[in-house]
């Protein structure tokens, strides 16, 4: 699944390619389900003759401001992706929403497993502000971390996952995250010490910044796996320590990666480097 690097890396793309300001000229859809609200008519009918006013993300939501105060947001989920083409390129088979540009483009959702979803709303706030803080902002403070873990009976990696708590994270990055913090998935979020918050908090801010100085992680060559705009594949897979690695070294102290299942999600790490209590042997 797309998480925050490769959501802004689509984000960037979609604003080098000068998407904003051009004028929709149409929309079809052919899988109705992908268009949450409003209904497939009314989304085709509402967008035509409208603009982008800008591109933006917010978590792992792509946000279209519309030029009459609506907003498109688009998640996509599992599998989805957007493809920027030309008007005469046929159409593929997982292509289930064409938004058409005056310019002679085409913005197309592509997605094969059909989860992510496209919606046209007048108060984006409704969605938007159910999500945690941004991790890649100013207001993202170490103290800011500390003051939401402290509320949280939880385990770090299920909370780490719940885009209420911090926006934008995913499996990929947690694991990569906990692995350079030091922390194991199952430590409780509210019983970590200082000096492990501010190491965490630098770990988050750490992975994504690496994940989108690569142009995000695409793992595996399948149609679902992460590309952005232009088919380009992200880098960022070579620099993964512990994500699908399990049975290779850690490149810290070379003891084999280990993968197991915390809060239903395949998770990995380094048991020597992340003890579920800290100083004792495991
Ligand atoms: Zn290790």
């Amino acid at each position: 699944m797309p998480e925050l690097p490769e959501v802004q890396t689509i984000v960037n793309d979609l604003n080098s390619a000068g998407l904003t300001g051009c004028r929709i000229i149409g929309a079809r859809v052919f899988w109705p389900r992908t268009i949450a609200e409003p209904s497939p008519g009314a989304f085709c009918r509402r967008i035509k003759g409208k603009q982008f006013t800008a591109i933006d993300r917010r978590g792992k939501y792509l946000v279209f401001p519309v030029d009459d105060g609506a907003t498109l947001l688009i998640h996509l989920r599992m599998s989805g992706h957007l493809n920027l083409v030309r008007t005469n390129t046929p159409r593929t088979k997982h292509e289930h929403v064409v938004i058409r540009f005056a310019d002679g483009r085409q913005l197309r959702f592509h997605d094969p497993r059909k989860f992510g979803r496209l919606q046209l709303v007048a108060d984006p706030a409704i969605i938007l502000n159910r999500l945690g803080p941004e991790p890649l902002s100013s207001g993202f403070t170490a103290s800011v971390l500390a003051s939401r873990l402290k509320k949280r009976r939880r385990l770090l990696k299920p909370l780490l996952l719940d885009q209420t708590f911090i926006a934008g994270l995913g499996n990929i990055y947690v694991d990569e995250a906990l692995w350079e913090a030091r922390l194991h998935p199952c430590r409780q979020a509210c019983g970590l010490a200082a000096p492990e918050i501010k190491a965490l908090h630098r770990a988050i801010r750490r992975v994504l910044k690496r994940g989108l100085k690569n142009l995000g992680t695409s793992l595996g060559t399948g149609k679902a796996n992460f590309y952005s705009v232009s088919r380009r594949r992200g880098r960022n897979s070579d620099q993964l320590n512990v994500f699908r690695r399990a049975g290779l070294a850690c490149p810290r102290c070379q003891s084999p990666i280990e993968r197991i299942i915390v809060g239903q999600r395949g998770t990995h790490l380094c048991t020597k480097c992340q003890r579920v209590v800290p100083g004792l042997p495991r």
